[in-house]
């Protein structure tokens, strides 16, 4: 074999070593990811690291390009790379690997002559394989024959050779070409031309690869992996792919090619020693143990974990190529983490490499990856995480299937604050109307509950109590689906799930994001539930308390429903006093989960109406305890409805005028305070007004509730602090944010009901024609998924530049849904804010994303 394969360090023919577009790949060649791609730059590194690697030739994207338009390299000048009797083998070369490429073509040079060399070394049967190897794939790729041309074919060996061959002749009336150069320039045409194919283009551009992604090409001399002694090819990796777990992993196959030992059915041996059965260790322990050095080489080297295409040729390993291990979120995660606690990489690398989005996969249950699903339809995505159950239509059905011990999910047309308790009830909610900050996608990810919004395509018969699938199917309560809210399809069946994975590895590596964070991350949390997941994901408090929901169970409501029929305030006062030891007992436990940590409260917020019942015999029913005619009830109803409730009588216009629920609820949080602190950290109340959009709102609410404060510390003769501040959720307090800073400790941004306000557009019912407005490119993304930075984000600024002129320390943070959105903390950091908070399962996603932006904006980025 003249030189041998190795040779790479003595480059033969300096015209085309020092060409960048056909390159002997050497330690110093020109060579880089966007010019020759991913797999020509691997290459190098291999080279670099004196890995044994078969003498290569790199092509670059403009020479592969010049090929596929009919302009020729120098083929010569390639070959004189190479001995006159190697084999070549061509595999393709993407800037990134996982833009796909034509398949490799092995065994190049193959002619009569060859096969009678390669026969007297290795056996005819073995060069024969090799030969017809090379017929089949030349006739397919290049000669573009039709597959079946082979069909009738059934021997192998030197017999199925020249049947080959003879076909090949038939179909083409030419010769099989016997040039080691024409069959070169034949290969490499073809995979060019493969490249600019329709079919190509589009599923790498699906990959996000651009429009005029290049492809490179690798010539690589070819160790046959068939012939004397202990021959053969396969792949080998050091951990296991799906759990990122330190384990050998991969195949062996003795007289092989390529990937054979992939191949299903094939008698692969594994690579270490297995009780499962024979091993490469086994038969050749010498070559395993200098692959496996390899392989930790590389991984060491290139600071990555590497799938190594080898081969062993009489018992000698080469190493053909590494490729990243292809892996999903757990496994990504942890070889991160791996990789920077054996100090290959820094931890802020490891943090860099992990999308924040795919923390979600880790968080929850999630389908199989390798599950069969039987979608039914997609919608919205609404709250990550997947679970199987039996379908409800109904709040009382998910409660009662609930008491069975029978996992439910709520199918309902949209859910309001009467369904929570059923929302509780149920492992994932199904909706047919709202949008990503309609109520079910909200309550859905507080509870960290599977959920889908918005799943027009179906038909939702609630009062018949059937769900209609588009393809015809009928679903009745009872019957068996799957939510994946993280893909947002609907599923018939019980798909196999993987559970989530908060593990030691990920723990260590949100404490590596945390030492990087510059922006604070807090929870919203209504119940002790939610508090206590909150501190679980290690949300540094609680940055909006939604107190509405509280007032839903079946004891409150009734109560609360007779406050709402009082004629007068005493009226009123005298009934709320029956909440309030309910409502003190709720902030007392928060305060107590909390420990300490900052609970922000607002203060009441839904409109009235949204606590009488709507139907007939709820009617009734309310008319039966309260001991009143149904006419004064159904008056009372109809009088309280609104047009347009979302603007109407709601938040701190309730505030101002039925000012005893506030004073109520000002008094259960102050004197759970010091019931709280009595045991623990002193408790550092904040209270919040909501919908805010005037100075004189905040002054008239700010009397009363100092003033309740003042009576409670006379009261119990004990002084306490509290902190009172102003939710930002209209347009006009943005703008006036000067005026209603001075009387507001903090501005917390609600950026849900400020992207409704700004562009004018119902949350609950934007899911109608979002997908529609954003695949036609009116917004780049639903506004209340990714904060709106032009529009929206002005608003935030003005309010925040305003605000803080007014008052320098005033706190401001963002509690909208977007304070979990990665793309959204970056805006709110931009602006200086001091906390972002969201449900607490996206608390992670949050410190992992504000970490990153953190260590790329130290590295200038
Ligand atoms: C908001 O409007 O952004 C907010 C957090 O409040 P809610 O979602 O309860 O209206
Ligand atoms: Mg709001």
């Amino acid at each position: 074999m003249g030189a041998g394969p190795y040779a790479a360090g003595k480059p033969k023919g300096a015209a085309v070593q020092n060409n960048p577009h056909t390159t002997l790949i050497t330690p110093k060649a020109p060579v880089a990811a966007n010019t020759h791609g991913g797999r020509a730059k691997c290459l190098q590194r291999l080279v670099r690291l004196d890995m044994p690697v078969p003498r290569t030739v790199a092509l670059s994207f403009d020479a592969v390009q010049r090929i596929a338009e009919g302009q020729v390299p120098d083929i010569a000048a390639i070959l004189e790379q190479f001995d006159a009797e190697a084999l070549l083998c061509v595999r393709p070369s993407s800037e990134d690997p996982d833009w796909g490429g034509p398949g490799a073509v092995l065994n190049i040079g193959m002619n009569d002559a060859r096969y009678l060399d390669r026969s007297a070394d290795m056996g005819a049967e073995a060069a024969a394989a090799l030969y017809l190897r090379f017929v089949q794939s030349y006739a397919l790729h290049v000669a573009r024959l039709d597959p079946d041309v082979f069909d009738d074919i059934e021997t192998d060996g030197r017999e199925g050779l020249s049947l080959y061959l003879r076909a090949y002749e038939d179909e083409t009336d030419e010769v099989f070409p016997q040039d080691r150069g024409e069959q070169l320039i034949g290969v490499l045409r073809s995979m060019a031309r493969a490249w600019d194919g329709t079919s190509a283009r589009l599923l790498r551009q699906a990959k996000g690869a651009p429009a005029d992604a290049g492809l490179g090409l690798v010539i690589q001399e070819m160790i046959p992996g068939v012939g004397q002694g202990e021959c053969g090819s396969g792949v080998l990796q050091l951990i296991d792919p799906a759990t990122g777990m330190p384990q050998i992993t991969g195949r062996y196959l003795s007289q092989s090619q390529g990937r054979d030992a992939l191949g299903e059915g094939v008698a692969a041996l594994y690579l270490e020693k297995d009780e499962r059965g024979p091993s490469l260790e086994d038969v050749a322990p010498e070559a395993f143990a200098d692959l496996k050095a390899n392989a930790a080489l590389m991984r060491e080297k290139l600071r990555e974990e590497m799938q190594v295409e080898f081969v062993v040729q009489n018992g000698q390993v080469h190493i053909l190529d590494g490729v990243r291990v292809p892996r999903g979120s757990r496994a990504g995660m942890r070889i991160a983490v791996r990789l920077a606690e054996d100090g290959i990489i820094p931890p802020q690398e490891a943090v860099m490499r992990i999308d924040p989005h795919s923390l979600n996969e880790l968080l929850h249950r999630q389908v199989h990856p390798d599950a069969e699903r039987d979608v039914l339809a997609t919608a919205i995505a609404a709250s990550p995480g997947a679970a199987t159950g039996r379908i409800v239509f109904t709040a009382a059905e998910a409660q009662a299937s609930a008491a069975r011990g029978e996992p439910c999910i709520l199918v309902r047309r949209e859910t309001s604050p009467e369904d929570v308790r059923g929302m509780h009830a149920s492992v994932a909610v199904l909706t047919e109307k709202g949008g990503i900050t309609s109520h079910a996608a909200v309550i859905g990810r507080g509870l960290g509950l599977p959920c889908i919004v918005g799943a027009s395509e179906m038909r939702f018969q609630t009062k018949k109590k059937l769900l209609n699938a588009p393809d015809g199917r009928v679903f009745k309560t009872g019957d068996i689906l799957t939510i994946d809210g993280t893909s947002g399809q609907v599923l018939a069946g019980q798909p196999e799930m993987l559970e989530a994975a908060l593990d030691d590895c990920f723990q260590t590596l949100m404490g590596w994001a945390d030492a990087e964070r510059d922006i604070a991350i807090r929870a919203n949390a209504d119940t002790p539930a939610d508090a206590q997941t909150a501190r679980n994901f290690q949300a540094e408090g609680i940055g909006l308390c939604r107190t509405e929901h509280m007032f839903f169970d079946p004891g409150r409501l009734t109560v609360m429903r007779e406050m709402i029929f009082a004629q007068t305030p005493s009226g009123r006062a005298a009934v709320l006093e029956r909440l309030l030891p309910m409502q003190r007992q709720d902030f007392v436990q928060l305060f107590r989960i909390m420990e300490g940590q900052p609970v922000c409260i607002r203060l009441f917020d839904p409109p009235l109406h949204e606590f009488l019942p709507t139907t007939r015999s709820g009617q009734r029913e309310l008319a039966e305890a309260l001991d009143l005619p149904v006419s004064d009830v159904e008056r009372r109803v109809e009088a309280m409805s609104e047009y347009n409730p979302m603007l109407g009588l709601r938040g701190v216009r309730l505030g101002v005028t039925v000012p005893e629920i506030y004073d109520m609820q000002a008094r259960a949080i102050f004197e759970a305070t010091l019931e709280a602190s009595k045991e623990g950290a002193p408790v550092v109340p904040e209270v919040m007004i909501p919908l805010v959009s005037a100075k004189r709102e905040v002054e008239l609410v700010k009397t009363r509730i100092d003033t309740v404060a003042a009576e409670v510390a006379t009261e119990q003769g004990q002084e306490f602090d509290y902190r009172l501040g102003v939710m930002v959720e209209t347009p006009r307090a943005c703008l006036r944010a000067n005026e209603i800073a001075p009387h507001s400790a903090f501005l917390s941004f609600g950026t849900n009901d400020l992207t409704q306000m700004t562009y004018g557009l119902s949350r609950d019912d934007a899911g109608r024609f979002m997908s529609a407005y954003v695949n036609l490119g009116v917004f780049n993304e639903d506004p209340f998924h990714v904060l709106d930075g032009d529009g929206v984000g002005e608003l935030l600024k003005l309010g925040a530049e305003r605000g803080r002129e007014a008052q320098p320390d005033v706190t401001l943070s963002v509690c909208g849904e977007h304070g979990g959105n990665p793309e959204s903390i970056a805006i709110c950091r931009a602006l200086g804010f001091d906390y972002v908070s969201c449900s607490p399962f996206r608390v992670p996603v949050a410190r992992l994303s504000a970490a990153q932006l953190a260590i790329s904006s130290k590295l200038g980025g």
